[in-house]
C-alpha cells in the first residue's frame, strides 16, 4: 500500500522538534500507524465484533478429550468425572450438528443427560463443572439451590438462574447474551439441591421445597423464561408491547428457552437423620445385605452366567443409591426422573489431598508459591509438609476444602511480616507447620542480624558470618545496656568498616573475640596497614638494587 507523505507536514515536523527529516518522516509515519490502531479500537469498543470476526464455535471434544483435561485438575472421582465428560460431550456435538444440519432432526426434542451427582463436601463435585465449563467456553452458572425459593415466595426464584446465566454470556446487549445461550447453549449446576428434599421432620416448610424442585423440573424439562426479570421496570414496558403483539412465546426475542442447557445438580445428601447413605443401607440391609464394622457392607447376589452366589463389598454408598432412594430422602419422583444420569464422588483420602497439592494444575501450593513470589519471596514447600497437611486436612473431614484452612492457619503469620522484609525465602518443613508461631518469632528473632548482614554487604559487598555464639553475644550485650539488638549491633561492629580498606571480598568470619575486643578491627587495620607498608619498603628496596 502506498503511503503519501505530505512534505508541508513534514517540514512542519522539523521545524517543531528540531529533528532531522529521516526522524520526522519515520515519527509521522509511526503516529499514523498507532491512531489508526485506536481507532479501531474504538470502534470495536463501541460497535463490537465486525460480523466476519464472530464465528465462534462451541470447540467439539470427545468424552476422552474433555475426561483427559478434567484429570489434570481433579484427581480421584473416576466416575464422576467420565460420566461428565460424557454428558457434556454429547450435549454440545448435538447442539452444533442440530445447528450446522441443514435437514431436519430425526428427533423433535433430544433428551439431555442431565447429572445428579452426590457425595461429600469438598470433593470435587463443583468443581469439575468449574473446569468443564472453562473447557468448554460455555456460560457456566454454579449457584447453591438455598439461594433460590418457589416462585412467589420473597428471594430469587429458579427463574432467576436463567437470567444469571445470561449474565455470564458474552455480548453487546442482553438480547445478544441471551442469542449465544440460545444458539451455544450453557451448564446450571445446582448445589445443595438436597436442602430443597421434603423432609418428613420439617412438615411447614416441605411446600415451598417441593415448589423449587418443581420449579427446576420445569427448566430441565423446556421453558421460557424471560431473558429480563418481569419486576423491572424495562421489562413491564416490552411486555405490554408484545402483549398488544400477541405473539407465539417461541418467537419472542425476550424470551429464552431452557432447552440447550446441560443441568447438573449435586448435594451431599447428608442430614442428621435420615440421609442418604442410611437410607441406601437400610434399603441394602433389608434386601439381605450385612453391614460390616468399617462401615462398607456386602451384598448377595447371583452371577450372571453360573448363578453362583457372589459376594462384594461396597465402601461408598452413594454408589448404591437408587431412584427410590433419592425419592425416599426427599426429591420428587417426576425431578429424578428427568435427570438420567445418577453420579456420585468418595471421600478424598490422605493420598488424594496429596496429589491434589502436588500434582493438579491451579493447585493450592502453586498459589501460595504464586502469592509470596508477588512480594519477590521464593516459597519452597517440602514434601514432609505436604504430608502433614494431608494428615491434618484428612481428619477435619470436609474433604480439599480442609486445605485452604491448615495452609491459612500456616501461613498467614508469614503473609504478614515478609513482605516488605529482607526475607527472601521461606522454606516450609513439618516442623514449620507443626509450629509456624515458634518458626516466625525464630525468624523474626534473627532479622536484626540478617538485616545487618544484608545492609553490610550492599554498603561495603563484604558478606559477614554470624555464628550463633556470635549471635548470642550480642543479644546479651543488647540486653545488659538495654538497647535494641540491631543498635547493640552496630555499636559492637563499629569499626568493622575498615575491613573495607583491607580489599576483603566476599565472606568474612566473625567471632566473639573480635567482639570482646573494643580495638579489634582498628589493631587489624593498623597490622595490615604496617604489612602493606613494609611491602611496598622492600618493593621500593628491591628495585632501587
Ligand atoms: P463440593 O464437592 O462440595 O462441590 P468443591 O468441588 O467445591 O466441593 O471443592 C472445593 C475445592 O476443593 C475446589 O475448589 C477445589 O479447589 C478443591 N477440590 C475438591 N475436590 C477436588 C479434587 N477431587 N481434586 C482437586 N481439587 C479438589
Amino acid at each position: 500500500m502506498k503511503v503519501q507523505i505530505p512534505r508541508e507536514e513534514i517540514d512542519q515536523l522539523i521545524k517543531q522538534f528540531e529533528c532531522t527529516e529521516a526522524q520526522a518522516i519515520k515519527a509521522y509515519l509511526d503516529g499514523k500507524e498507532a491512531s489508526r490502531v485506536s481507532f479501531e479500537e474504538e470502534l470495536r469498543r463501541q460497535l463490537g465484533p465486525k460480523k466476519e470476526e464472530e464465528k465462534w464455535q462451541v470447540p467439539i471434544l470427545t468424552p476422552r478429550e474433555i475426561k483427559t483435561h478434567l484429570d489434570k485438575y481433579v484427581i480421584g472421582q473416576e466416575e464422576y468425572k467420565k460420566r461428565l465428560s460424557i454428558a457434556a460431550a454429547f450435549h454440545f456435538a448435538i447442539l452444533r450438528l442440530l445447528d450446522e444440519s441443514t435437514e431436519e432432526p430425526s428427533v423433535k426434542r433430544f433428551r439431555k443427560k442431565n447429572t445428579i451427582i452426590a457425595g461429600p463436601s469438598g470433593s470435587g463435585k463443583t468443581y469439575c463443572a468449574e473446569v468443564l465449563g472453562d473447557l468448554l467456553e460455555v456460560p457456566t452458572l454454579i449457584v447453591d439451590a438455598t439461594d433460590y425459593t418457589e416462585a412467589g415466595y420473597v428471594g430469587k426464584s429458579a427463574d432467576d438462574m436463567i437470567r444469571e446465566l445470561i449474565d455470564v454470556a458474552p455480548g453487546h446487549s442482553r438480547q445478544e447474551q441471551a442469542e449465544f445461550v440460545n444458539r451455544y447453549g450453557g451448564i446450571i449446576f445446582i448445589d445443595e439441591i438436597d436442602k430443597k428434599a421434603k423432609d418428613r421432620s420439617l412438615i411447614g416448610h416441605d411446600i415451598s421445597r417441593e415448589g423449587f424442585q418443581r420449579a427446576v423440573l420445569k427448566l430441565i424439562e423446556r421453558k421460557y423464561v424471560p431473558i429480563d426479570n418481569p419486576m423491572s421496570p424495562a421489562s413491564h414496558f416490552k411486555e405490554t408491547l408484545i402483549k398488544g403483539a400477541g405473539k407465539d412465546p417461541r418467537k419472542q426475542k425476550n424470551m429464552l428457552s431452557t432447552e440447550r442447557i446441560l443441568f447438573i445438580v449435586g448435594g451431599s445428601f447428608q442430614r442428621p437423620h435420615n440421609d442418604l447413605e442410611s437410607i441406601v443401607k437400610d434399603r441394602i440391609k433389608h434386601e439381605g445385605g450385612r453391614i460390616r464394622e468399617d462401615g462398607s457392607f456386602m451384598v448377595t447376589g447371583f452371577g450372571s452366567s453360573d448363578r453362583e452366589k457372589k459376594t462384594r463389598t461396597i465402601e461408598n454408598s452413594y454408589k448404591e443409591a437408587n431412584v427410590e432412594d433419592y425419592i425416599r430422602f426427599g426429591l420428587i419422583p417426576e425431578l429424578v426422573g428427568r435427570i438420567p444420569i445418577r453420579s456420585h464422588v468418595n471421600l478424598l483420602s490422605k493420598n488424594d489431598l496429596v496429589r491434589i497439592m502436588r500434582d493438579t494444575e491451579d493447585s493450592i501450593i502453586q498459589q501460595y508459591i504464586l502469592e509470596f513470589k508477588a512480594f519477590g519471596i521464593d516459597l519452597k514447600i517440602d514434601e514432609s509438609a505436604i504430608l502433614y497437611v494431608a494428615e491434618k486436612g484428612e481428619n477435619q473431614k470436609t474433604g480439599a476444602r480442609a486445605l485452604v484452612s491448615v495452609w491459612e492457619t500456616i501461613l498467614t503469620g508469614f503473609q504478614f511480616e515478609l513482605p516488605g522484609s529482607h526475607f527472601k525465602e521461606l522454606v516450609v518443613a513439618e516442623d514449620l507447620c507443626r509450629m509456624p508461631k515458634d518458626a516466625l518469632l525464630e525468624m523474626l528473632k534473627r532479622s536484626p542480624f540478617l538485616d545487618y548482614i544484608e545492609s553490610f554487604k550492599r554498603e561495603y559487598g563484604i558478606e559477614l558470618e554470624l555464628s550463633e555464639d556470635v549471635e548470642a553475644y550480642v543479644e546479651k550485650y543488647a540486653e545488659d545496656n538495654k538497647m535494641e539488638v540491631s543498635a547493640a549491633l552496630k555499636q559492637l561492629l563499629k569499626s568493622a568498616s575498615t575491613l573495607n580498606y583491607m580489599n576483603i571480598k566476599g565472606k568474612f568470619q566473625v567471632t566473639v573475640e573480635m567482639l570482646e575486643d573494643n580495638n579489634y578491627f582498628n589493631n587489624l587495620f593498623t597490622t595490615w596497614y604496617q604489612e602493606q607498608q613494609g611491602a611496598q619498603a622492600t618493593a621500593a628496596g628491591g628495585s632501587a638494587i
